[in-house]
């Protein structure tokens, strides 16, 4: 349900501002809404045109303020929820053909739930803390791709006297798209535009498959502001989870999440504070033990929801097949609460 509600929103939204727009009533678009004299900006814009006028905007500061405490109250839940581009994004499935074992694998559908075996349990007690780095420790570095596209992108418009970077943000030609097919069916209007946006956006995001993860320097400003974050992240009831109620190995949580965050083992995937309270763990979890409390706590006898100070200690682990698990210690469960 969640799943289909995180596609109709986006959609809803688009619809609503291409209906606005025939009927030229103007409320803009997810890069600039508002109505009348009341009007928001996207903070990256909000950002670079301040950098590009190199002057205060009263209306992109108050802008910058209102994204940046909704980061703080609801992290990147702008990505998973009213974002067009992760559903422009899904359109890359037209190009490629999957068989039904990848697909259920991917889900998590078929993984091992098999206990965990005497190797299993040594490897995670001797994963994180090692030394070594592994790829889902490399999520963890202070810096990714997304910052250096963010820096690029602001120093571009200080130099460039204008933001440069709205000129290829699919957010805005998801919006613009929409908007010259409007114009084209509402009133004839034929230009080159309606080709080459449609063109430059499944370019970005459907061909080159990691602009979310990667590029996309919204994400990246969301990212840092949302390190702040510490409400509504995913967290575990251990007297329902596989893995702490039964020992016994599971990971659909983590193999169902598309920013690689392991709800379970927090210290082997992304950072919750990338969560964009998708929910696909929580609807992946066969005993439905993830919830989103209001505040983040850590929970007796369990790691749940390390910040990053606290993961600092623990990196290095390789995940373990079949159970993607270090935290917690199964040993240390008392014999009866592994059946
Ligand atoms: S942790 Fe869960 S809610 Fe957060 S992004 Fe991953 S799947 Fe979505
Ligand atoms: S929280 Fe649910 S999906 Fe995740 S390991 Fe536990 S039982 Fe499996």
């Amino acid at each position: 349900m969640s799943q289909k509600l995180r596609i109709a929103i986006p959609l809803g939204i688009v619809a609503v501002a291409g209906v606005a727009f025939a009927a030229n009533v103007s409320v803009g678009n997810l890069s600039s809404f508002g109505w009348e004299s009341i009007a928001l900006i996207c903070p990256v814009g909000a950002l670079g045109t301040m950098l590009a006028s190199k002057m205060m905007v009263p209306r992109a500061v108050i802008s910058l303020v209102l994204a940046a405490a909704a980061i703080v109250l609801l992290g990147r839940a702008f990505c998973g929820w009213v974002c067009p581009v992760p559903v422009v994004s899904k359109l890359r499935g037209l190009f490629k053909r999957k068989d039904a074992a990848a697909v259920e694998a991917e889900t998590g559908k078929q993984l091992d739930t098999a206990p965990l075996t005497a190797d299993e349990r040594a490897a995670l007690k001797a994963s994180c803390g090692s030394g070594h780095t592994c790829a889902s420790c490399d999520h963890h570095k202070p810096a990714d791709s997304r910052h250096f596209i963010l820096g690029g992108t602001l120093l571009s418009a200080a130099i460039f006297g204008f933001p440069v970077f709205c000129l290829v943000c699919p957010v805005g030609l998801t919006f613009a798209f929409v908007f010259l097919l409007v114009l084209l069916f509402g009133h004839g209007d034929v230009t080159w535009s309606v080709v080459l946006i449609p063109a430059l956006l499944l370019a970005e995001v459907v061909f080159f498959r990691k602009w979310c993860s990667h590029l996309c320097p919204i994400s990246s400003f969301m990212s840092l502001i949302g390190k702040a974050n510490r409400t509504f992240q995913p967290a575990i009831n251990d007297e329902q989870c596989l893995e702490t109620a039964h020992g016994t190995a599971c990971g659909r949580c983590a193999a169902a999440c598309e920013v690689a965050i392991n709800p379970r083992h927090p210290e082997l995937g992304t950072a919750a504070t990338e969560c964009t309270r998708c929910r696909a763990c929580a609807d992946a979890c066969p005993t439905s033990a993830i919830h989103f409390p209001l505040l983040a706590r850590k929970q007796a006898g369990t790691e749940v929801l390390l910040d990053d100070a606290d993961r600092g200690a623990s990196r290095g682990a390789a995940p373990v097949a079949g159970a993607a698990a270090a935290a917690p210690d199964l040993d240390d469960l008392e014999p009866e609460t592994i059946s």
